[in-house]
């Protein structure tokens, strides 16, 4: 299949309050052509969210299995419980040329880039630290103690942002969502994504008669 068939990978991280989860679901909104990828993970569900809809739920010992099984596009330790990326559901969409985006962390997204180079990467903040933590506080679904612990790591995390392609900041969610959408749509045009077209290009070129 030519790249110019082949969705697009696109991988969106953010510090935990960022507002991922509500940009993500604006631009689905907006544009069903996206598949977004649902996510296995060890942490217990919070009030409100569905298995197979939020994530599929899974023991330590059941999320171990399938990495044994070798089943993850990418898997992560995050904040003492285990996040993955089912592999087939990515793969499949993709090959039917829809655009998939993954909504998971740094580690994860360094893994996708490292196996899957033409991926866009895209890091979404707040305006600012205080925003960050306002956000998490008003959530109301962590402790303290786990809110400390995120805004640690969201300390960690920007010192690391040199691997991701674009920083989107998410001061107001329709815009973002559409800034999100513009860059993906960019990306069809990406030379990285139309090697195919290139090196098509360049045999018919170099093979012409004149
Ligand atoms: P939460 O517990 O708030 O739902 O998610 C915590 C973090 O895990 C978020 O940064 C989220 O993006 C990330 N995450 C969700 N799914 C995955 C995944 O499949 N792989 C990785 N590496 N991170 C994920």
């Amino acid at each position: 299949m030519s790249g110019a068939d082949r969705g697009i990978l696109t991988v969106v991280s953010g510090f935990a309050g960022s507002g991922k989860g509500t940009v993500m679901k604006k631009l689905i909104q907006d544009h069903a052509e996206y598949a977004l990828s649902v996510s296995a993970t060890s942490r217990a569900p919070r009030e409100g969210e569905k298995e197979g809809v939020s994530y599929f739920f899974k023991t330590r010992d059941e999320f171990e299995e399938m990495i044994r099984k070798d089943e993850f596009l990418e898997y992560a330790e995050y904040v003492g419980n285990y996040y993955g990326t089912p592999a087939d559901f990515v793969y499949r969409m993709m090959d039917e040329g829809k655009d998939v985006i993954l909504e998971i962390e740094l580690q994860g997204a360094m893994q996708v880039k490292k196996k899957y180079p033409e991926a866009v990467l895209v890091f979404l903040t707040p305006p600012d630290a205080n925003t960050l933590y306002a956000r998490l506080k008003g959530r109301g679904t962590e402790t303290d103690e786990v809110i400390a612990k995120r805004m640690r790591r969201a300390a960690e995390e920007a010192s690391l942002l040199d691997g991701y392609d674009y920083i989107v900041v998410n001061d107001e969610v329709d815009l973002c969502a559409e800034r999100i959408h513009g860059i993906i749509k960019a990306a069809h045009h990406s030379v990285k994504h139309e090697k195919a077209l290139i090196d098509s290009l360049t045999e018919e070129l170099r093979d012409i008669n004149l």
